[in-house]
């Protein structure tokens, strides 16, 4: 058996007293931490204290990068939808200063949380422990992956007192949220049989494969009033892995996906009696008439907990476009009630993403979030679409670029379509798509004016806030906007 290895060699910290938000939430205390999300997504602070309590709100917030920078910010039934962007080191890659950049550019894309998904070196807690004060989102992690590493590959050899370790360690790092894949048990194994693609997710098949050689039960479920504990410590978030998540159309709403999610309904009232804060992980591929099913079922099952999904992707038939099959699925799975979006980039089944994978991903899903802000009728969602739209009646073309959600992209596209023209490109009330005589919009605007009302004629006032304030005025991150900020 190879050495587990201990990567932090700090001493342990003390328990407080302070509880988690949860558990100051069911004490009827109003936290710092609730009155700057209040503030941030227009919510009554009680409001926010009221759903943190009932568990359908999460403020992923580790004690120790509140400390260092966080910028508290809020998951669930109330609040605007959220986006993560994964980043992380691997084996062959890279170096604290790689990492900095996938962080860096993960926010400047919009990112509204972070997932560091490091396998394979063993300067990982180093790398960790130096970006999380440098990141003013919250930070997951899944541990599992580095109780591999520190077996040397040998997933049988990991034991419950290693993975207590690990999660530990993470904890104590500042990590806010982790995926714990508590939910696959040994029972469920059989169902994956007849699968297409069998297990897909990485936390799934590597307890798989321990259960399989031990011939024990889970040790995330057998130890989890442990990991609880460290949990509670630390106020770190439960992030309930779904290990049997589908990995096709062909297997999606299947009995394992589903054996699995009746347990994490289970988990998700354990981790809620020890006072801890959860999230539930969900699919992964599902073609679009199953999304609303699959939503209300794991809202039933676990009891309005929080829903963080990947994708979902809702065909199989297109990869090198996996951001766009899953930002389809990502938009209506919001709209029904997922609380966030774990983004997926074009080069989901084909390698590692590179900066432009990762911002297209987080375009399509921070898209594909606001999208379902606006179904679901989110405080001020539309008024950024109105925002903008005024803006293009009005043929204010530097607004419009400011107002959009990749304004790079919209003045390049703008200059390069208009640019032969003999006039300036930001100066004009037409554009080459229809052409200055065929502009149905700047036709309009001439009746408007022969007809003697004003040029935009509209009921309302026009927007002039800055478009900064405009775009955050939800609570949640756009991209560019982290730029300005800092
Ligand atoms: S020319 Fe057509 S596309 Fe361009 S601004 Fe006018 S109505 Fe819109």
């Amino acid at each position: 058996m190879a050495s587990p290895q201990t990567s932090n060699p700090e001493p342990r910290a003390e328990t407080t007293s302070e509880g988690t938000q949860l558990q100051r939430a069911r004490a009827d205390e109003i936290t710092p931490e609730m009155r700057a999300v209040a503030e941030r997504e227009n919510l009554d602070p009680d409001l926010v204290r009221y759903e943190v309590a009932e568990g359908t709100l999460v403020i992923p917030a580790n004690r120790r990068h509140l400390g260092e920078g966080l910028e508290p910010m809020a998951i669930g039934e109330v609040s605007s939808v959220k986006v993560n962007a994964n980043i992380g080191a691997s084996k062959d890659t890279s170096s604290l200063e790689g990492e900095r950049d996938k962080l860096r550019h993960a926010l400047q894309w919009g990112a509204d949380t972070v997932m560091d998904l490091s396998t394979g070196r063993s300067n990982l807690a180093e790398i960790r422990r130096a970006l999380i004060p440098e990141s003013p989102v919250p930070v997951g992690t899944v541990p599992i992956y580095e109780m591999v590493d520190r077996v040397d590959g040998q997933v049988a050899e990991i034991t419950p007192e290693l993975a207590l370790d690990v999660i530990e360690d993470h904890a104590e790092q500042g990590v806010d949220y982790m995926t714990i894949h508590a939910g696959v048990l040994q029972a469920h194994l059989p169902y994956t049989e007849g699968r297409t693609t069998g297990i897909v997710s990485r936390g799934g098949s590597i307890m798989a494969q321990w259960m399989t050689e031990n011939e024990a039960e889970n040790f995330l479920n057998t130890h989890f009033e442990e990991i609880c504990e460290i949990f509670r410590r630390h106020d770190v978030t439960f992030s309930l892995g779904d290990g049997l998540r589908p990995g096709s159309i062909a297997d999606s709403s299947d009995e394992a996906q589903f054996a699995e999610l009746r347990e994490l309904g289970e988990l998700t009232n354990r981790a809620w009696d020890n006072g801890c804060q959860v999230m539930v992980e969900g699919p992964g591929h599902i073609p679009l008439d199953e999304i609303e099913m699959q939503v209300d079922k794991q809202k039933e099952i676990c009891d309005g907990a929080p829903f963080y999904t990947l994708g979902p992707l809702v065909t199989d038939v297109a990869p090198g476009y996996d951001h766009m099959t899953s930002m389809i699925g990502a938009a209506v799975i919001g709209w029904h009630g997922a609380d966030m979006l774990c983004y997926v980039t074009p080069k989901e089944h084909l390698g590692l993403p590179e900066p432009e994978d990762v911002k297209q991903g987080l375009i399509a899903y921070n898209i594909a979030a606001h999208a379902a802000d606006v179904a679901r009728d989110r405080p001020d969602a539309r008024s950024w679409d109105e925002a903008l739209s005024q803006a293009r009646f009005a043929f204010d073309w530097p607004r419009q670029f400011a107002l959009a959600l990749d304004p790079e992209a919209a003045r390049n596209h703008h200059q390069a379509a208009n640019s032969e023209e003999n006039h300036d490109p930001e100066d004009v009330h037409f554009c080459s798509m229809c052409g200055p005589e065929f502009c149905s919009m700047r036709i309009t605007q001439d009746q408007r004016d022969a007809a003697g009302s004003d040029k935009l004629s509209f009921d309302g006032d026009y927007d002039e806030r800055p478009a900064d304030e405009v775009k955050t005025e939800q609570g949640a991150r756009y991209p560019g906007v982290f730029d300005n900020r800092t």
